[in-house]
């Protein structure tokens, strides 16, 4: 029972969720959240609503410069991170929009992340430094028009001429794709046993061209393109050395995968927070909405779920942290947090009524946001078939 050293209760960490974090994690928190007060909330509704997310090259400079890009990884500018920190990054960044999220886990956790872990040492110092200072923004190309779920079977192709290694192919619905200095992209060759490879492509060579993807209804304030690899010749240290078959792509995936686990739980408690405020100040039936018993079963509901999730996200963040973290329990973590963070939005959504189709507040933003998180990076089907594995034994992929 609650003593004289026992705090109140806080609406909005009921669980003393902030007890787990240092002094060091609650100040990278708050430095992050107030660059996404000050430079995202603004104007992230203007954004979304034009479709587009201008200024991108100057907020990857400044992402970069509140160490927020391969946050994680050590050396070549990036911050060395702990994993939980990171989490809290991605966690007030998707507060704010999934589409920002998006932008820096694809620079840090797919794009960086590739060329830190299976990049040579001259490809490491060539782009590491700059992608960390946001200064060349990096995107990551791995699904296609006709293949998704299934990579493997990817139709793009690298094949030898003399030592060069010659790119043809089409990527489909990759972030930053437009914007991005530098890809890396996935593609089948001749090398036996380890067939898909890594290849790290300057976006300026000749054959690469990135058209932007338009008219979408989730993830509006993010560049989302399709990569067209026309006979794209690159010298023979363009590829990744340290990594074959689809090993390499999906080792990057569960990294990306596990910011995902805490940014979802973001846009949630945006969702949570707006719908809680509206609920103590708009009345019906002379009394505030919040003090009707259905509206209060809906706040309780989604703040167990909101906060359940973070702290498996938390959980995870320090199994990754100790070397600990399997990809099947990433996978646990992305499907759990991404559909429960739909739902809270989608419940937050319908304590607003009709303000809650509006973009003057975050909801709805947030709820289309995750329709895209909730597909990219596995859809939930792909980490049900992940678990279902783990759990029987038994692989269903194929039917
Ligand atoms: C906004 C956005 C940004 C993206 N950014 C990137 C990026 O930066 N880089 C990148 O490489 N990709 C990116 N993607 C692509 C994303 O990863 C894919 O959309 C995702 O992997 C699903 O592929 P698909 O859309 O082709 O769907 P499909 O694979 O065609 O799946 C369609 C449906 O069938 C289901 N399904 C498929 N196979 C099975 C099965 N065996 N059993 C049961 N159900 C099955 C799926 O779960 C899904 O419900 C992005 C997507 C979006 C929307």
């Amino acid at each position: 029972m609650p003593g004289a050293a026992t705090p109140p209760f806080d609406p909005y960490d009921p669980l003393g969720l902030d007890d787990l974090l240092t002094p060091e994690d609650l100040a990278i928190r708050d430095t992050v959240r107030k660059w996404a007060a000050d430079r995202v909330l603004p104007h992230v509704a203007e954004w979304y609503e034009r479709g587009e997310l201008p200024g991108i090259r100057e907020l990857a400079r400044e992402l970069g410069g509140i160490g927020a890009l391969g946050m994680p990884l050590t050396g070549y500018g990036c911050a060395g991170a702990t994993a939980v920190q990171y989490g809290l990054a991605c966690l007030e960044l998707e507060a704010a929009d999934s589409g920002i999220r998006s932008l820096v886990s694809v620079q840090g956790s797919l794009a960086m992340y590739a060329i830190h872990r299976y990049g040579s040492e001259e490809q490491k110092q060539r782009w590491l430094p700059s992608m960390a200072a946001g200064e060349v923004i990096g995107c990551f190309g791995l699904t296609e028009p006709d293949h998704g779920s299934d990579p493997a079977a990817m139709r793009t192709r690298a094949v030898r001429d003399g030592s060069d290694w010659v790119l043809s192919g089409r990527k489909m619905w990759i972030t930053n794709g437009s914007v991005a200095g530098v890809a890396v992209v996935w593609a089948q060759t001749a090398d036996s046993p380890s067939g898909i490879r890594g290849f790290v492509v300057p976006t300026d060579t000749p054959g690469f061209s990135a058209p932007e993807i338009h008219h979408k209804w989730s993830l509006r304030a993010s560049v989302t393109s399709e990569l067209v690899l026309d006979d794209v010749r690159l010298p023979a240290d363009a590829v990744l050395p340290e990594v074959g078959g689809l090993r390499g792509p999906l080792s990057c995936l569960s990294h990306a995968r596990y910011g995902i686990v805490w940014g979802a739980m973001g846009a949630a408690r945006s969702s949570f927070e707006a719908a809680l405020d509206y609920a103590r100040t708009r009345e019906q039936f002379g009394r505030p909405i919040g003090g009707f018993q259905l509206t209060q079963a809906k706040l309780a509901d989604m703040a167990v779920e909101l906060h359940k999730g973070v702290l498996l996200a938390h959980h995870l963040g320090r199994r990754m942290d100790a070397g600990r973290l399997r990809p099947e329990q990433v996978s646990f973590g992305k499907l759990n947090n991404v559909r429960e963070a739909i739902e809270i939005c989608r419940t937050a959504r319908t304590i607003l009524g009709a303000n809650g189709i509006s973009l003057e507040y975050p909801v709805m933003r947030h709820a289309t946001n995750l329709e895209s998180v909730l597909t990219y990076e596995g859809t939930v089907e792909m980490h049900q078939l992940v678990l279902g594995k783990a759990l029987t034994g038994l692989d269903a992929f194929r039917g």
